[in-house]
């Protein structure tokens, strides 16, 4: 087998944003609730070529070495399962996140949302989104609007929290999701009866 591509990965995306939650969109209001997320510091969004939506939160995991860019617990038993179990021969992560503009998956911040916002029709009595620009539309228009840097937002802004919900795990595999989830900078896991919640701090400006 060829050398394993993470060895040569330019940035290790993988490992400086951590997937929160998938994110269905069908009417006006949906979509507006997203440039919520990417009013605040280190929020970022993601577009498939399926419809569907993901947000991330885009801080490294504390195991990252930042002189290296090696990951510190590389093959031991604190490298999360998530990690070890990832499939880098056909990196997801690599082909979306390095390099030129991915055809699969379009990459949002507030001035792309903002835009695409106005490119979208909707059904005027329900508020559904009635027509889209065609994917290679997309593509065109957002190339030329270079992203902004998540971690540059609201430098002057106050703190705050979001939280992300999802049921107590019951199994090892989906312990492994808030083991991964726990190695990541700004991020606290609270362990419900019935939910454990992902909380991430980030930071916003206030409205006045
Ligand atoms: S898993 Fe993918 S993104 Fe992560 S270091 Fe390996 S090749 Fe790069
Ligand atoms: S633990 Fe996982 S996410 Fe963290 S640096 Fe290592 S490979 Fe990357």
């Amino acid at each position: 087998m060829s050398e394993n591509p993470c060895f040569t990965c330019v940035g290790t995306p993988c490992c400086r944003r951590l997937p929160l939650e998938r994110i269905k969109v069908r009417t006006r209001s949906d979509l507006k609730s997203l440039l919520e997320f990417l009013r605040h510091r280190w929020f970022e969004l993601g577009l498939k070529d399926d419809g569907t939506w993901m947000l991330f939160y885009a801080r490294s995991c504390q195991n990252l070495e930042a002189d290296t860019g090696l990951c510190a617990v590389h093959g031991t038993p604190q490298q999360p399962w998530i990690c070890r179990s990832y499939p880098s021969y056909h990196c997801w992560y690599e082909r979306v996140f390095a390099g030129e503009q991915s055809l699969e998956f379009i990459r949002f911040d507030l001035r792309r949302l903002e835009t695409l916002c106005q490119m979208v029709s909707y059904d005027e009595d329900t508020g559904e989104i009635a027509g889209v620009p065609s994917w290679e539309e997309m593509i065109q228009v957002f190339s030329n609007l270079p992203l902004d840097d998540p971690a540059s937002r609201a430098l002057q802004g106050i703190k705050k929290k979001f939280s992300f919900s999802l049921p107590r795990p019951r199994n090892e595999g989906q312990e492994q999701l808030f083991k991964f989830r726990r190695q990541f900078f700004g991020v606290r896991i609270i362990e419900g009866r019935r939910e454990w919640i992902t909380e991430v701090e980030t930071y916003g400006e206030e409205i006045s």
